[in-house]
């Protein structure tokens, strides 16, 4: 047992905690030597021929082989949906629909276990943010939307939704199921099909995805999966589809729009972020420290939404800080299979690249890095939560998106300056407020130019509630009856409206 700490005449509490090690089996994950790409309801060759390897991010060590889809695969994968779309599943009857929904939704509870293993050996995030965010979140999505699906004329009460046609839809790396659930759920609920590319890195929970569709029975060629790089990307975004969904970064999201100008597909964009997480003198301050790890420390800042820059109120800066590197001290970095980790390994060396360069441009720029003495594992891709202090506004550090575990803390003396600070950002995907006061809950989020707000808390989600950006963070909304309407096209008649 670790040395005993005294606090006042209160009794003693030990200083830290050592957990013996608690490995989730990876047993329950069967792997294949080599994938294909998931077309018509079967895998098949790439007819590029071309393949590439897949790896653990915590260890380097290969895990499979996955096909390299090429333009004349994704142009195979567009017309599969397309048969799809035309054989029956737009004119399917919506209760239909939502019957494969539902299905989808319980198969995906009863093997949530199978793909948290897979979504943490593949990602590198935490078992225990697998198992208990992205697994039951995906679930929901397809619960949810499965009950839109018969009651789309309800929804948009005399507009007479219809569904596009195929939808290409491309994700990032970050929640490689969560974000499947979030693309797929609402195309299909509308009566579109889709052609869905994952991320280079994090492909194998999208093709055991594919085994839950042969389970589900599923209609073949109404979702489809083609993997590969960004070039495969950009093969879909100038395919024959109708509409593009794309969530990652604003660089390729703006070459996405450009390249879509003018051809009349529709395209919805999730970009990144730089989110405040605002602190006010009067919060609960134990509160608001797990709000504040669990704002850039969950998923290890790969969070689009991430509070990576806090802004606290200057009169509570050094008791808060004192509280934050003392909370530092317990996280526990490492094997993402263990069920007592915190923070796991960075997904990629590519990332790990980009978090080192802004961590150094920040030492250089002038602030003060803190980091809890921590040991990382030799082999894989690691990096120790980081707190930066003594950030200006104008380094890289508080302007640049980090995506990893890292923490730039500025300072504000009143609400007004809180708020010109806040949206001092070409982004504005979310916020967090945190203060007892609920008047001034609603003054800040008047204020804030973010997507989303959360007030004494921070990154929940719920499938029934809209999520999306404002500026550079992009447009479009995901969940809710938002999420809905891009997959939809409306038609109007004004003696429906008048009719009844
Ligand atoms: P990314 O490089 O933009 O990649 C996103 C997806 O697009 C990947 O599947 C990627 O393939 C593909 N891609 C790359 N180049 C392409 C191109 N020219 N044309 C079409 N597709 C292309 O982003 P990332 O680095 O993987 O993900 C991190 C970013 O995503 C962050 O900026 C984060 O903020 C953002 N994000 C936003 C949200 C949101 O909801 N707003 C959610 C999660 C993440 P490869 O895997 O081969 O690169
Ligand atoms: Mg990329």
């Amino acid at each position: 047992m670790a040395e005993l700490e005294q606090r006042g005449d209160r009794t003693p509490i030990p200083a830290a905690w050592e957990y013996a090690s608690a490995p989730e089996s990876r047993e329950i994950v069967k792997l294949e030597e080599r994938y294909g790409l998931f077309i018509g309801g079967e895998f098949v060759e790439p007819r590029s021929g071309e393949h590439y390897k897949t790896l653990d991010p915590s260890s380097e060590g290969p895990l499979a082989e996955i096909p390299q889809a090429g333009p004349d695969d994704v142009a195979l994968a567009v017309r599969a949906a397309r048969g799809a779309f035309s054989d029956g599943w737009s004119a399917a009857s919506p209760a239909e629909r939502a019957k494969y929904l539902f299905r989808i939704a319980r198969i995906l509870q009863e093997r949530s276990r199978e793909f948290a293993v897979l979504e943490s050996l593949n990602g590198g995030k935490p078992i225990r943010e697998s198992r208990d965010v992205d697994l039951p979140l995906a679930a929901a999505h397809f619960f949810y939307y499965a009950g839109w699906a018969d009651k789309l004329e309800y929804a948009f009460p005399h507009r007479r939704p219809q569904p596009l046609g195929v939808a290409g839809q491309i994700i990032p790396w970050n929640f490689p199921l969560l974000m499947l659930a979030w693309k797929i759920a609402p195309a299909l609920a509308a009566g579109n099909t889709v052609v869905l590319k994952p991320a280079e890195t994090t492909p194998l929970s999208a093709l055991l995805f594919c085994d839950v569709l042969r389970q589900a029975e599923l209609p073949p060629g109404v979702v489809n999966i083609v993997t590969g790089d960004g070039a495969t990307g950009a093969a879909l975004v100038k395919s024959e589809v109708d509409k593009i969904a794309f969530t990652g970064s604003t660089e390729v999201g703006k070459a996405i729009q450009r390249e879509l100008a003018g051809t009349g597909k529709k395209l919805t964009l999730e970009l990144g972020g730089k989110a405040a997480n605002i602190i006010f003198d009067d919060c609960a301050l134990d509160q608001a420290v797990e709000g504040i790890v669990n704002g850039i420390y969950f998923n290890q800042g790969h969070v689009c939404c991430a509070g990576s820059r806090l802004l606290v109120q200057e009169s509570i800066y050094e008791p808060l800080l004192e509280k934050l590197k003392r909370r530092l001290t317990t996280l526990r970095v490492g094997d993402p299979l263990d069920k007592n980790t915190d923070v796991g390994a960075i997904n990629s060396r590519q990332q790990l690249d980009k978090i080192e360069e802004l961590v150094a441009a920040g030492e250089e720029e002038g602030a003060e890095i803190y980091q809890p003495p921590c040991r990382l594992p030799e082999k894989g891709y690691w990096f120790a939560p980081t707190v930066f202090t003594n950030v200006a506004q104008s380094y890289r550090i508080a302007q640049e998106e980090i995506f990893g575990p890292v923490l730039s803390v500025l300072t504000f003396r009143t609400p007004d300056e809180a708020v010109e600070k806040a949206n001092n950002t070409p982004y504005g995907l979310s916020a967090g407020v945190w203060t007892e006061k609920g008047s001034r809950i609603l003054w800040m989020a008047q204020r804030l130019q973010a997507g989303v707000i959360w007030a004494n808390t921070y990154n929940r989600f719920d499938p029934a509630s809209p999520f999306g950006g404002y500026k550079e963070s992009g447009f479009g909304r995901e969940g809710g009856l938002h999420g809905l309407e891009p997959y939809l096209d409306f038609r109007e008649d004004s003696t429906d409206v008048i009719g009844g």
